[in-house]
């Protein structure tokens, strides 16, 4: 796991609010309560909202609805922004592309756009605390052109930053069975491996900076205030000289309980805000509700704006749908667990990169063991793809941590990590001029460690 947290990672398929720590929810809840409002969750929905481990795929999409009922007021939505942003961060993500659905919820007084201009003031006050961390040589500004997301100081030099530290109680494969070192990350035994995913799922992931959260922290009245206002990053991976540099992109999703008109809203909204860092459209949501035909329009227009596009696909058995989505061609696709030979083959042949999330996939019980990962297949056929969290809040998990399974699951050398990092530069939707400076930015980390 150390290992894992010292690469410079790339992270592509990240939900805002599946991302949430289960301290933030208590503290928001906490807050509501002293307020004299009535809680939108009983205690046993909060302490499973707070659990973590093995959930189904309904369960989830309950789930996402309670946390939902929770995170109302843009104050709390920048705080999350603020806090996911550090949080991947301190887990040496050096690009980040998170993706959130656009909410109106007019009993709150929140439209689509506040919300998501709530979700943008938080990023930009996370990448402003994290530039005001202890200054290195250059700064990500001189790296990259203006209208990126970014923060941090660049590191000093090819040297590199030291290592992120572990996680407070983190347990993978890399971290169990005594003080592996990076090339033992890629030969545990079978059993080993198993245990040690086990490890990893079972075990709710410790906050990044929970011991820096209050629980009696108030929510400041304004959304950039509460960014402002969330806990800094303790002394963790990330806070100091050795962290920090990440540049975030936002994707804004369509829900599948969407119709027409609303999907068509939060395109037009992305296109708005393209000047502010909004890069894509996702299409997300219960893969039990809706039909592709109800969002084609709205991703046809999306793809007009200049927009990129990403989808949610085959996360159950859906094969017409999955046939309709690869025959769009989307820029990247999410999941693909439950395609059929036929289906993988034209997966395989349209070169789509794919992201794919293994802890979410496994405890949602969409693939049935790591090793039985589609991961293996596609990765031995040379196609496209990127090792992504998807609700690092919800499952308990960080990227470093999706590295190391994949090390040990698929037995893939310290060499494969690196190049899976290289990689999946070339997957984000970033222009050209920042993927060429990312590409050297990752170069050089990745050499320093080499
Ligand atoms: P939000 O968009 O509110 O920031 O993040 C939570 C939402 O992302 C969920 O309500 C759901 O629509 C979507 N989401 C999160 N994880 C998954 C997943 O694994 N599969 C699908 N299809 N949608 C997801």
């Amino acid at each position: 796991l150390r290992s894992c947290q010292r690469l410079p990672k790339v992270e592509l398929h990240a939900h805002l609010n599946g991302s949430v720590r289960p301290q933030t929810i208590k503290d928001i809840l906490d807050e509501r309560s002293r307020a004299g409002e009535a809680l939108p969750v009983t205690e046993q929905q909060l302490a499973d909202l707070t659990a973590g481990g093995e959930r189904s795929l309904r369960d989830c999409f309950r789930l996402f609805d309670l946390i939902h009922a929770v995170t109302t007021t843009p104050a709390a939505i920048a705080r999350i922004a603020a806090e996911v942003v550090r949080d991947f961060a301190a887990d040496q993500v050096v690009y980040l592309e998170l993706r959130t659905t656009p909410k109106a919820r007019p009993e709150y007084g929140m439209t689509k756009e506040s919300y998501t201009e709530a979700v943008l003031d938080g990023i930009d006050a996370a990448l402003r605390q994290l530039r005001a961390a202890p200054p290195r040589a250059a700064s990500q500004q001189q790296l990259l052109p203006a209208g990126a997301h970014a923060a941090g100081p660049a590191p000093p030099a090819a040297a590199g930053r030291p290592a992120a530290s572990a996680e407070p109680g983190a347990a993978g494969p890399g971290s169990e069975g005594g003080g592996q070192g990076a090339g033992e990350v890629a030969s545990p035994s079978h059993a080993q491996m198993v245990a040690a995913s086990e490890g990893v799922v079972l075990s709710p992931r410790a906050a990044p900076h929970a011991s820096s959260v209050s629980s009696s922290s108030a929510t400041p009245a304004t959304p950039a205030a509460a960014a402002e206002a969330a806990p800094a990053p303790g002394p963790g991976p990330g806070s100091g000289p050795g962290g920090g540099v990440i540049v975030v992109k936002l994707l804004l999703s369509i829900d599948r309980r969407e119709d027409a008109a609303a999907a068509l809203e939060t395109v037009q909204l992305a296109a708005r805000l393209q000047p502010r860092g909004v890069v894509g459209v996702d299409l997300s949501g219960n893969p039990y509700v809706g039909a592709w035909a109800q969002w084609e329009g709205a991703l046809d227009a999306a793809r007009v704006a200049g927009l990129r596009v990403t989808l949610h696909a085959g996360e159950v058995v859906a094969p017409e749908e999955v046939g309709a989505m690869l025959a769009w061609r989307p820029e990247r696709l999410g999941h693909c667990c439950c395609l059929d030979a036929e289906l993988a083959a034209q997966l395989k042949s349209s070169a789509i990169p794919l992201e794919l999330c293994l802890t979410s996939n496994v405890l949602t019980q969409s693939v049935p063991s790591y090793p039985e990962h589609h991961f293996a297949e596609l990765y031995a056929a040379g196609h496209p793809v990127v090792l992504c969290t998807d609700d690092s809040g919800v499952f308990g998990t960080t990227l470093s941590r999706e590295y190391a399974i994949a090390a040990a699951a698929f037995k893939l050398p310290v060499s494969a990590l690196h190049e899976l990092a290289r990689r999946s530069v070339e997957y984000t939707f970033a222009s050209e001029a920042e993927k060429a400076q990312l590409r050297q930015l990752v170069a050089r980390e990745l050499a320093a460690l080499e």
